[in-house]
């Protein structure tokens, strides 16, 4: 296919798979340190090596303008990037099918009304622990009280698509699976459940120790509830389930378990503003030089992103044995 065509039909790679989904990471810093995410003392990347807010907008627009419907902002915390709601706001412009965000909560008592108001239509808040202790170790920063804080203000702000994101460990917070269901249920909010990707090197764990697949966190539920699947193509590694009782829906991110490539349509980038064509491989093209060259014309921008297209590899490669495939962490990559 040319490159003429691509630009008619959007984003499409060589395996025919339709690019619609742009995860755009706005910093690599973070207010927790979560042991599967990071270690406990980072280096966080120089600021002139991130983007600017408006670097992160133009390929933002670009990217929608070439079909993606898409956008979730993350990171990092992007709720700790100075002036985030500057981006928000914009976005907020783009008129995008779905606009979201993962966050760790913490800030979301201060801006939770804001993003509402910006136009967002949904948030993904991470939440591994009940327990206040508990939350702490894993989070080795964060107040529990804090993100049960902001998922009331977003409630209270008007946000009726939530979702809860908790990664299960085992000897962690394994035996919190149920009271986690139980949490959203009665929120009326969904949650899914992730299984430990084997990304960076994190001083806290070895994986193999405390993998926990998604069948089992699966098994552990359908003790207490009876799980319907819900037809849904997500285009990516999560799995859907409803409960008769309940508008609480779950899901499981099943990296490992599952292959999902086939349906693949998303990539990633990076705060810095490297573009993944995909979380398991190092398969990516440098978008930064390219904005920092052309300050005002998006044309190079949107033939790089074109290009890039075919560079997507067909499949990830993880596996749980301890080895660190991907030497990334995920505050770089964006979840
Ligand atoms: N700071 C925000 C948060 O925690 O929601 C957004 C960024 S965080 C990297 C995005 C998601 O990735 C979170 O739900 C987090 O739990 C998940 N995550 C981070 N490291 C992971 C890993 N090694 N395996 C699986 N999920 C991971
Ligand atoms: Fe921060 Fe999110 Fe990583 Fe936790 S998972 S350290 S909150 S970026």
């Amino acid at each position: 296919m040319t490159s003429c065509t691509q630009h008619q039909q959007g984003l499409v790679d060589r395996f025919g798979r339709r690019v619609k989904y742009v995860r755009l990471s706005v910093t690599d810093r973070c207010d927790f340190r979560c042991v599967y995410c990071m270690s406990e003392k980072m280096t966080f990347l120089p600021r002139e090596q991130v983007l600017s807010l408006e670097e992160i907008g133009r390929v933002a627009s670009v990217f929608a303008g070439l079909g993606v419907e898409k956008i979730r902002l993350t990171g990092g915390e992007p709720l700790v990037r100075r002036d985030v709601m500057q981006l928000v706001d914009y976005l907020g412009t783009l008129g995008l099918k779905d606009f979201t965000m993962t966050t760790n909560g913490s800030q979301l008592p201060r801006y939770a009304k804001a993003l509402k108001a910006a136009g967002m239509h949904r948030l993904n808040i991470s939440l591994d622990s009940l327990d206040a202790e508990k939350f702490h170790r894993i989070t080795r920063k964060g107040q529990l009280q804090q993100v049960i804080d902001g998922i009331d203000a977003a409630q209270q702000a008007g946000f009726d698509q939530i979702k809860v994101n908790a990664v299960i460990m085992r000897g962690r917070n394994e035996d919190e699976v149920l009271d986690l269901v139980d949490f959203v249920r009665q929120r009326q909010i969904d949650i899914s459940f992730i299984e430990e990707m084997p990304l960076g090197d994190v001083s806290d764990h070895g994986r193999e120790e405390t993998f926990c697949s998604s069948d089992e966190v699966k098994a552990m539920i359908e003790q207490r509830y009876r799980l319907e699947a819900i037809n849904q193509q997500t285009g990516g590694p999560s799995r859907y389930f409803s409960m008769q009782d309940s508008r609480s829906k779950i899901g499981f991110i099943s990296p490992h378990s599952h292959n999902f490539c086939g349906d693949c349509n998303r990539v990633r980038v990076t705060a810095e503003g490297r573009l993944l064509l995909c979380l398991g491989n190092e398969h990516s093209v440098d978008l930064r030089p390219i904005l920092r060259a052309h300050p005002t014309d998006n044309k190079p921008l949107k033939q790089a992103i074109v290009d890039a297209m075919d560079l997507k590899p067909e499949r990830h490669h993880f596996t749980t044995d301890g080895d660190v495939q991907i030497v990334r962490f995920m505050n770089m990559t964006g979840g």
